[in-house]
């Protein structure tokens, strides 16, 4: 059985760019790569984007499934920016937040207006 859970890029789930492992970029092969057996791909680091498991919970039609999604740095920015992805904190540096809170507050204002926007439609 293919291993689903070993490869080298994931394309953004955004806008589609190649999210390239950074051990590829460097010039490693696969073989190095992959050389050690509890290789996960959501312990790699990656060349400008995350890539991270998830799993669908009770409630989703897709409950049990675990996936991996891929989010290029732009799109990121974009999404913190416009208010759809939420900042939770950052784990290096967790007493600084990247943030001013104007920045934050301007995310809440943007959620808010899409959730109204939202309800809007019928
Ligand atoms: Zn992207």
């Amino acid at each position: 059985m293919k291993n689903l859970s070993k490869f080298t890029f994931i394309n953004c789930i955004c806008c589609g760019k190649k999210i390239e492992l950074l051990d590829k970029v460097q010039g490693l092969t696969d073989e190095q790569i992959f050389d050690s057996s509890d290789w996960q791909a959501n312990n790699q680091m990656w060349n400008n984007g995350v890539v991270q498991q998830i799993s669908a919970g009770y409630g989703s039609s897709l409950d049990g499934d675990y996936f991996y999604i891929g989010i290029c740095d732009p799109c990121i920015e974009e999404g913190y920016r416009n208010g759809r992805l939420r900042y939770k904190g950052d784990y290096i540096s967790a007493a600084i937040c990247k943030f001013s809170e104007e920045e934050l507050k301007k995310q809440d204002e943007m959620r808010n207006r899409e959730k109204n926007l939202n309800d809007l439609i019928p």
